[in-house]
C-alpha cells in the first residue's frame, strides 16, 4: 500500500537543475532511505515533499491525494511531518516545555480546543502531558525533562526534535541527516527508536541520511541519487552493489 509517491519532479533555481523527474513510492510502515553525494538534490527533493519548495513539474501524493499545492502545515495536519532544528528561541526553555510546545502542531488541537473551549482545553493539556512524559521516556529524556533545550548534547537534541515531531502523531516521518553530528552511542538509540517506532506504531519514514552505513542497516528500500536524479532504487543489498552508484559515490 503505498503512502507517498513523488512523480517526475523537478526543481530548479536560476540555471541549476537541482532536481529532475525524480520518482519514487513510500509503502505504509516501510522505511526510505536517500542517499548521494554532496549537491544530489537530496534536501530540494525533502523540501519539495515536505511542501517548503513548488515543483517546477511533477506530483506528490499523500494519502492518496496530490498535496503538491499544499502548504507545510496542511500537509503536517494530514500526517506528513518533518522534524524542525530546535529554534533559537526554544533553547531556553525546558525539555518538557519543548515537547508540550510542539503538540500545538497536533491535527487534533484546534477542532478540540474550539470545541470545548473550557473543560476540554484542560483534558487536552493533559492528553498532550501524558504524550510528552511517553514519548521522553521512549526516547531516554525522561531524566532531562526540566533541563534547557540549549543545554542538551548535540544528539540529545536530535532526539528532542524527533520527540517534538513524534507529538504530532505523523503517519511519515519525514528525516533530513538525523545522525549529523550524533555521537556513535545515540545513533545507535536513534535508529532502534526509528525501528520501534515502525514496528510497534506503524509509521513510516523517508531518512535522508550521510551515514551510509546507518542508512543500510534501517532502510528497507535505499534510493540512491546523483545530479539531481535517481540512480538506483532497491533494497540495501541492491544499491550497494549497483555499477553505477559505486561509480558515483559508494566506490569513492
Ligand atoms: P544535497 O542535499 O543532496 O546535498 P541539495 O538539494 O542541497 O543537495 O542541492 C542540490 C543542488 O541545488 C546544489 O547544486 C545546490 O547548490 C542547489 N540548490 C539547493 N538549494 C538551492 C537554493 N535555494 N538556491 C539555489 N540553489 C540551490
Ligand atoms: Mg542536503
Amino acid at each position: 500500500m503505498t503512502l507517498l509517491e513523488a512523480n517526475g519532479l523537478r526543481k530548479t533555481f536560476g540555471g541549476i537543475v537541482a532536481v529532475d523527474d525524480v520518482s519514487f513510492e513510500v509503502d505504509r510502515t516501510e522505511i526510505v532511505g536517500v542517499i548521494g553525494p554532496n549537491g544530489a538534490g537530496k534536501s530540494t527533493m525533502f523540501k519539495l515533499l515536505a511542501g517548503f519548495h513548488t515543483p517546477d513539474e511533477g506530483t506528490v501524493v499523500f494519502d492518496g491525494e496530490d498535496v503538491t499545492e499544499r502548504p507545510p502545515n496542511e500537509r503536517t495536519q494530514r500526517g506528513l511531518v518533518r522534524t524542525f532544528q530546535i529554534a533559537q528561541e526554544l533553547t531556553g526553555m525546558r525539555v518538557m516545555d519543548n515537547m508540550l510546545l510542539a503538540s500545538q502542531n497536533h491535527p487534533g488541537e484546534k477542532v478540540l480546543a474550539a470545541a470545548a473551549k473550557t473543560s476540554g482545553v484542560r483534558d487536552f493539556e493533559e492528553d498532550a502531558r501524558t504524550r510528552a512524559e511517553e514519548l521522553l521516556k521512549f526516547l531516554e529524556l525522561w531524566d532531562l525533562r526540566d533541563e534547557y533545550a540549549g543545554n542538551l548534547s548535540g544528539g540529545q537534541r536530535k532526539l528532542l526534535e524527533l520527540g517534538r515531531a513524534l507529538m504530532a502523531e505523523p503517519e511519515l516521518l519525514l528525516l533530513d541527516e538525523p545522525m549529523a553530528g550524533v555521537n556513535p552511542d545515540l545513533t545507535d538509540r536513534l535508529l532502534q527508536r526509528i525501528m520501534d517506532l515502525r514496528d510497534e506504531r506503524d509509521m513510516t519514514f523517508l531518512v535522508v541520511e550521510h551515514d551510509i552505513e546507518a542508512i543500510m542497516r534501517i532502510s528497507d528500500t535505499v534510493v540512491g541519487m546523483h545530479d539531481g536524479t535517481v540512480l538506483s532504487k532497491g533494497t540495501p543489498e541492491e544499491v550497494q552493489s549497483d555499477e553505477q552508484m559505486l561509480e558515483a559515490y559508494l566506490g569513492g
